[in-house]
């Protein structure tokens, strides 16, 4: 199987190796090498607050002297960088009553991919699923999760396209509570007539399966296209505004040279990073593991 590594080569390329030939063989911390590394971590996007917060960090360390060469900032960076995600990342499923997670962003983000990689990750693990087809404004999305749960020998709660969303969620919930399901999977639009609809939407939705039981939905994740840049921090802003996100998960970090940008999700949005996509076959999904990460883009 291809590693993490590999996987991740372009995103590595620009920060790792760039890194390594940027500090190799310089001795002093000084204001150009410092703007050279701004530079860099801008470029590997990061970002621009996250970057700034680094350079100031370093130029704090390296003035009191605790940051004493040009090569023990690799180091340091990698430190610095790795503080920025939440460490306790990882989804708790506790399986009492059915537990609900319920999936949104936007349209091609991959969170339909998502949900079937979860689905089988978790039916591999002994537990009972069921999934909500719940982006009823396309027609392709329905059918999509009804041929791939019948493939994979999962339930599928769908209705018509233009069906209420909260109520297609709904409906499978209490089918999900009444057959004992472990874990219901509930798939949202990713697009609506305007961004306000959607947002209201979802908003709903969270509120009509709340009604239902105070716990539910037990994550809230939002899905991130890897290669989107920085563009996407005010788009999961806006989500998090809406529905009050407990997660993200980001998809196709295999084809994209903008991994950095995982350091500013994790740092602008201050949530847990669930599960990362690096490819599109159904095992191609990784519990997210900051320092594994890390090492995969540094090492
Ligand atoms: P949705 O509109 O959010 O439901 O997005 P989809 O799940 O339909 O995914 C959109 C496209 O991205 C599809 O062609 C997927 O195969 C692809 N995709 C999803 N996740 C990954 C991933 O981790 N890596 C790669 N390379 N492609 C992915």
């Amino acid at each position: 199987p291809t590693s993490l590594k590999q996987r991740l080569d372009k995103s590595r390329q620009k920060l790792g190796y760039s890194l390594s030939s940027l500090l190799l063989g310089k001795k002093e911390i000084n204001e150009n090498l410092l703007e050279e590394l701004e530079t860099l971590l801008i470029t590997a996007d990061v970002g621009i607050n996250t970057t700034d917060k680094i350079i100031k960090s370093t130029r704090k360390n390296a003035s009191r002297k605790t940051l004493k060469n040009a090569e023990s900032l690799y180091q340091f960076l990698k430190d610095e960088l790795a503080k920025l995600f939440i460490e306790n990342n990882q989804l708790n499923i506790s399986i009492n009553e059915t537990f609900v997670i319920l999936v949104v962003g936007v349209n091609g983000a991959g969170k339909t991919t998502l949900i079937g990689k979860l689905a089988k990750s978790f039916q591999n693990q002994g537990k009972s699923v069921m999934l909500a087809a719940g982006d009823t404004f396309r027609a392709a999305a329905i059918e999509q999760l009804k041929i791939w749960g019948q493939r994979n020998n999962i339930p599928v709660v769908a209705k018509t396209l233009g069906a209420d969303t909260a109520s297609v969620i709904f409906d499978a919930y209490q089918s999900a509570q009444a057959k004992n399901i472990d874990i219901l999977l509930a798939d949202t639009a990713g697009r609506l007539h305007t961004q306000d609809n959607l947002m209201q939407e979802l908003a709903k939705i969270k509120r009509v399966i709340t009604k239902q039981n105070i716990n539910a939905p037990h994550e809230t994740m939002l899905v991130i296209d890897g290669g989107s840049g920085q563009n996407i921090i005010n788009q999961a802003k806006e989500f998090n505004k809406a529905v009050n996100l407990s997660g993200i998960s980001i998809t196709k970090l295999d084809g994209t040279a903008k991994g950095g940008g995982l350091f500013s999700i994790a740092d602008e949005l201050n949530l847990p990073i669930r599960y990362i996509g690096i490819g599109e076959g159904i095992d191609d999904l990784k519990i997210f593991q900051p320092k594994e990460f890390i090492n995969a883009l540094f090492d």
